[in-house]
């Protein structure tokens, strides 16, 4: 790494993931969402930064191996990563119901990612000075336990006291969190320690049990971080920025979807290589719609490498 090189750091859970390819044939790949983010980041990174996963896999399974080798693959530097004895990756499933929707599957209870913060001192906090920018999301969060979390809020703490940038997505999954109260009281932390939020409107929706959208947005836009970016599926997507700023950026157009997977990680990564490459928050959230916009006409999470888009950040 050279020394204007920043170091970008991902958190959450990597799974295995099994997609039927035929009714009794599924397809093996690997996908989480701060994971997806982390392959796109790395993918755009051309040398104005480098990317790392922090999260726990196994010691000694053909899958955690499997996952490292696919991370390295990928460029995604692997040195924050947490091998527990005996413990397993989780998993998930993807089949499409008779009418073409997709029904998930998982199996991720006692996965190893949960247990990062858990025990011993991790390499993250142990090696946090080598962190520039800090991404993570509602689900990074939800997989902890309420000690964990306080260990990851401390965390960022520090982060921020030695002026590293942390980037919260707000991705949220219900079936996580023991009552919606939870995620609001972690999410407002998280809020409160992040220099970037990206917000998925129907998300915050969901996490404040709220029906009204005007109001959320205000809410939204009032929250503590120098940008907030709010994402509203296939309607505009608004950047508000220092000294004032405030655009609606059209998303791009798309002939046919293909599958909505990681639509949302792709638009995070898109947005955050564009500002690590210099571009202004405006600038940067059309390259965040317009790597979504190419995401979502390919099945699965992770589209091929040769389908990455040239001259996004230009
Ligand atoms: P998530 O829940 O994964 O965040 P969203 O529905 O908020 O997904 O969409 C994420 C991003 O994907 C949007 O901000 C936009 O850039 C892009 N996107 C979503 N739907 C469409 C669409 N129909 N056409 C083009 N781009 C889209």
């Amino acid at each position: 790494m050279t020394a204007s090189q920043k170091h970008v750091v991902a958190l959450g859970e990597c799974m295995i993931e099994l997609r039927n390819v035929e009714p009794e044939l599924m397809r093996q790949s690997f996908g989480g969402d701060t994971f997806n983010t982390a392959v796109y980041l790395a993918r755009l990174a051309g040398g104005a930064y480098r990317v790392s996963y922090a999260t726990a896999i196994g010691d000694n399974d053909p899958y955690s191996n499997a996952m490292l080798a696919n991370w390295e693959s990928e460029g995604i530097g692997t040195e924050f990563v947490c091998k527990r004895p005996g413990e397993l990756p989780g998993l998930y499933t993807i089949q499409v119901g008779g009418t073409g929707e997709r029904v998930f599957s998982y199996w991720c209870q006692n996965s190893a990612a949960r247990n990062y913060f858990e025990g011993e001192t991790n390499s993250l906090e142990a090696r946090q000075d080598e962190v520039d920018v800090f991404y993570l999301s509602g689900i990074s969060l939800a997989i902890l336990s309420p000690a964990g979390r306080d260990r990851l809020y401390r965390l960022m703490e520090s982060l921020r006291a030695q002026d590293a940038m942390i980037v919260f997505d707000n991705n949220y999954c219900a079936r996580l969190w023991p009552s919606a109260e939870a995620a609001r009281v972690a999410y407002q932390t998280a809020y409160a320690l992040a220099d970037i939020a990206l917000v998925t409107l129907s998300d915050e929706l969901e996490v404040h049990e709220a029906q009204g959208e005007a109001q959320m947005l205000e809410r939204v836009a009032a929250y503590p971080c120098r940008e907030v970016v709010i994402k509203r599926g296939a309607l505009p997507t608004e950047v508000r920025g220092e000294d004032g700023l405030r655009a609606m950026i059209p998303v791009e157009h798309v002939s046919r979807v293909v599958d909505m997977t990681a639509a949302g990680d792709a638009f995070a990564a898109g947005y955050l290589a564009a500002r690590l490459h210099g571009l202004a928050p405006d600038a940067a959230a059309r390259a965040g719609n317009r790597l979504a916009a190419t995401v979502i006409q390919y099945p699965g999470a992770i589209i091929p490498l040769a389908a990455m888009l040239t001259g996004l950040l230009a």
